[in-house]
């Protein structure tokens, strides 16, 4: 089975914290952008078939990112949707999600949505406090929030996921707690905690690196409160029946977003659009990356994807770890031993030793290893441990 990712670039304004390709675009580029896009859906069999690599023909999952995907058009979306129907072979049981920000979802927008057969909705929410949205350029309230995501569920899209961000300007435990309220009242079955992410990708980042004052990145919480945030997050979400499935992402039994599990699980998926990253296999069984420019106007004017790349038996097992390890359900040993050897897995049982002594990984279910909670936390120096890790056999 096959995920499909579409990435759609366009924004009604650009929030302090981003750090994506996205912008914003006329919407005269949106056509043209669509157009570009129908172009690679129809390439890509022979573009696989040039590569080596196995593509399936079934799809069971689509996810359209961004930006804000709900910013296109209504005839945009029939149309998107025909292509992908025409060019793939979409499961009537299909995980169809489309992210939406709160404010930016027209009535005849939702109604293509149900039309079009999309079963989930994500909402970039990121504060439920007006005045920490309002600080980093969200354009909605949390009664807008609210309402949208009521609006979802009565239009019969039951599946609607929430995103939000530990560490905005100004956030306080209290103030965190009103967000996880409004989550928690809202009803959702899904929901997605990311900490901010400081790079010099995003204003509010490149302010914080330079201890500038703009975008108030003064009031930037510290790193402790950070990680205290995150840590409330899961044990709150969990008394409201979100259980943590991975780093960022908490569901009821039977939500979690089977798109983005294929990430973690090393199932194959394509990417179309701007930015967008694509994982097949070879009829071999190893792993094919490739993917698009982050430019808009060379992403129009290009081929389309960069050539694959072959990941040798080191770099795949490397993944096996830091992908799989994102789960709480952890890395199977057994399964492991299958794909690569029982002596390259042996190559690591010291490494694992090491970190459970230090509380930062343990076995859950006989011989899986998962992050600890202290793992998830400090999730970036046990993946660092991992990949110091010799060459595979
Ligand atoms: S955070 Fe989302 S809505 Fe805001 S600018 Fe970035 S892609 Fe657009």
């Amino acid at each position: 089975m096959l995920g499909l990712y579409l990435s759609v670039p366009f924004c009604r304004s650009k929030c302090t914290y981003c750090n994506f390709a996205s912008g914003v675009f006329p919407a005269s580029h949106h056509d043209r952008y669509i157009a570009r896009i129908e172009q690679d859906l129809i390439a890509v069999r022979k573009r696989a078939k040039h590569s080596g690599a196995q593509l399936p023909q079934a799809v069971d999952s689509i996810y359209l990112g961004g930006g804000t995907p709900s910013l296109l058009s209504p005839t945009l979306f029939r149309r998107l949707f025909t292509s992908l129907r025409r060019e793939f072979a979409v499961l009537p049981t299909a995980e169809i999600t489309v992210e939406c920000a709160p404010g930016q979802l027209e009535p005849a927008v939702l109604e293509t949505l149900a039309e079009c057969g999309v079963t989930r909705v994500s909402f970039g929410v990121q504060s439920f406090v007006d005045r920490e949205a309002k600080s980093i350029g969200r354009l909605h309230n949390r009664a807008i929030a609210l309402e949208d995501i009521r609006r979802v569920q009565a239009a019969g899209i039951n599946d609607v996921s929430v995103d939000l961000i530990a560490g905005l300007p100004g956030q306080t435990l209290d103030s965190w707690y009103e967000s996880l309220g409004a989550l928690a009242e809202s009803g959702v079955d899904h929901a997605s905690i990311y900490m901010l992410e400081v790079d010099d990708e995003s204003r509010l980042g490149r302010e914080l690196l330079v201890n500038g004052g703009r975008y108030r990145a003064k009031e930037v919480p510290g790193d402790d409160l950070i990680a205290d945030l995150y840590t409330e997050a899961i044990a709150y979400l969990a008394g409201h029946g979100l259980a943590q499935y991975e780093i960022s992402n908490f569901a009821r039994s039977g939500s979690e977003s089977q798109h983005n599990l294929k990430y973690w699980r090393r199932q194959p998926y394509l990417g179309f659009g701007l930015d967008a990253h694509s994982m097949l296999r070879t009829h071999a069984g190893a792993t094919l990356r490739f993917g698009t420019t982050d430019d808009f106007d060379a992403y129009l004017e290009s081929p389309g994807w960069s050539e694959p790349r072959r990941l040798d038996r080191e770099e795949e097992m490397d993944e096996a770890w830091f992908l799989g390890l994102r789960l709480n359900e952890g890395v199977s040993l057994a399964a492991l031993r299958g794909e690569f050897s029982a002596s390259a897995v042996r190559e690591f049982l010291s490494t694992i030793a090491e970190l459970e002594d230090d509380n930062l990984l343990t076995f859950v279910g006989g011989d899986r290893v998962a992050l600890t909670a202290r793992g998830r936390l400090l999730s970036n120096e046990v993946f660092g441990r991992f990949l110091a890790e010799p060459a595979v056999a």
